[in-house]
């Protein structure tokens, strides 16, 4: 009788938050993160970077310039 549970409306929280406390530059093409967890897996280059960055300078770059880095 009680509502139905629809597995796609579970509200997924966060455990915590994650701040970055570190940057690092690798060589000039990427650039490392040292997350406040301590963890500090992964290098991150820039075209990656860019491509994840939501500003509208990034936006009409990827929507504009016909660079296709991205089709793959
Ligand atoms: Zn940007």
């Amino acid at each position: 009788m009680g509502p139905e549970h629809d597995p796609d409306l579970i509200e997924l929280r966060p455990v915590r938050s994650y701040r970055v406390e570190e940057l690092q530059l690798v060589g000039n093409y990427a650039m490392q993160i040292f997350w406040d967890d301590g963890h500090s897996a992964g290098i991150y280059a820039w075209p990656y970077l860019r491509r994840l960055c939501p500003c509208s300078i990034c936006q009409a770059e990827r929507a504009g310039s016909g660079q296709s880095q991205e089709d793959r």
